[in-house]
């Protein structure tokens, strides 16, 4: 326990560290779900949400984590048989394209690595090279949380559209939005969808689906639909349709108000507060990796995660004993490496509610495992995230 009373800090990447601010917007009596009030309420997060995701369409808010939106967004708008092509890089939109292939959809995937970002001129060579327009959907991730990559949603948009496929394009913004632009309506996306509890900072239990006018097209003739999930029904003026049932409304409250801080602080600061954190995480295990014995999962900077860094400890060291080292002695809580990373690796989160003695002091504990755990790493890794912020957030 050594030196680990005190405040927790959790650095894994979701559920994320909650804003007091949040958790006490959910300390109250449940209201009437019928009234008006609460109708607007619902209105207004749908927009504010829309906006996160930069889309003038339409956003459903369903209680459910991110696979639950996962399934609304499939079972809206494609049916059994549909193909669906899924950009590979790490284990999410293959885990999105399971789904739709247990829904009974024909899943093709676009193989890509763990360690590099989709290419936008695959995806565009696989769509010319389906010219009876076959591909109904195509599916990708904007962060791989399990791999640290980040995709380019714009260059691949841009990719779709210069192969003039008609397919619908599905993005997953869970370890994204709210942290990263993201722009809809400009990047030819046609549906997306998140969740609450990473980058929107609140408890899990709700997911995001937005879709535009050629998502709500497909609606019409999509035949997954299923009562829980589907649009039209939620469409409806009721509250109690929204939701196809009793409204969440303690969530909701929790999200209003995160929501009003992400908005206070301005998006544009939000992105740059995160751009800046990964700056400092990826200056810290720049210089570590120059011990030989970590390094990144990601060799290109450029496609390095803005949320979450994924670092790979050398053959015959191990991720779990260096996350036990700083959660019992030191009060770190960082996420574990996952699918064909597990064991090997370990995640920093830097999404959502950080600031820079959160990052600070989670690197500060890593460099500190490092040392006492004789694991080989370049020193100076916190003093070069340091020098990195001081350098760049202005007196
Ligand atoms: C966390 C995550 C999911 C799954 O979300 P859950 O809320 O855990 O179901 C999906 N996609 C990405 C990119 C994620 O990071």
């Amino acid at each position: 326990m050594v030196v680990r009373a005190g405040r927790e800090f959790l650095a894994i990447p979701g559920p994320t560290t909650i804003p007091d601010e949040v958790l006490r917007a959910m300390h109250r009596p449940a209201t009437d779900i019928y009234s008006p009030a609460m109708v607007g309420m619902t209105m207004k997060l749908q927009a504010d949400i829309s906006g996160l995701f930069g889309s003038s369409g339409q956003t459903y808010i369903y209680i459910a984590n991110g696979h639950g939106a996962w399934e609304a967004a499939i079972s809206n708008v494609l049916s059994r048989g549909d193909k669906v092509l899924v950009l590979e890089s790490g284990l999410f939109a293959a885990g999105w394209g399971r789904a739709a292939a247990a829904m009974g959809c024909d899943v093709e995937t676009l193989p890509g690595t763990w360690q590099r970002a989709v290419r936008p001129a695959e995806v565009e060579a696989r769509l010319r090279a389906d010219p009876d327009h076959t591909i109904k959907a195509i599916m990708v991730v904007q962060v791989d949380t399990a791999a640290g990559v980040m995709n380019d949603i714009e260059a691949i948009g841009a990719a779709i559209r210069a192969s003039g496929h008609p397919a619908l394009f599905m993005v997953d913004a869970v370890a994204s939005l709210g942290c990263m632009k993201f722009d809809m309506d400009n990047w030819r996306v046609d549906l997306a969808m998140s969740a609450a509890q990473k980058g929107l900072m609140g408890p899990p239990g709700l997911g995001f689906v937005v879709a535009n006018d050629r998502a709500k097209a497909a609606h019409q003739t999509a035949d997954l639909k299923t009562p829980y999930w589907e649009w039209t029904a939620r469409d409806g003026d009721q509250h109690y349709q929204k939701y196809a049932g009793t409204p969440p409304i303690h969530l909701l409250w929790a999200l209003r108000e995160a929501l009003d801080m992400i908005y206070a602080e301005g998006l544009d600061a939000v992105f740059k507060r995160h751009r800046l954190l990964a700056g400092a995480v990826h200056a810290a295990a720049t210089v570590w990796a120059e011990g030989n014995g970590i390094g990144f999962n990601v060799p290109n900077p450029a496609e390095r995660s803005l949320t979450v860094t994924n670092l790979v400890l050398s053959d015959g060291l191990s991720a779990g004993d260096l996350l036990a080292y700083c959660d019992k002695n030191c009060g770190v809580v960082l996420g574990v490496g996952i699918g064909a990373l597990s064991g090997k690796a370990f995640r920093i989160a830097h999404m959502g509610h950080v600031n820079a003695p959160m990052v600070l002091g989670t690197l500060s504990v890593i460099e500190m495992a490092l040392d006492a755990m004789q694991i080989p790493h370049g020193t100076g890794g916190v003093q070069a995230a340091v020098k990195y912020l001081a350098g760049n957030v202005p007196a």
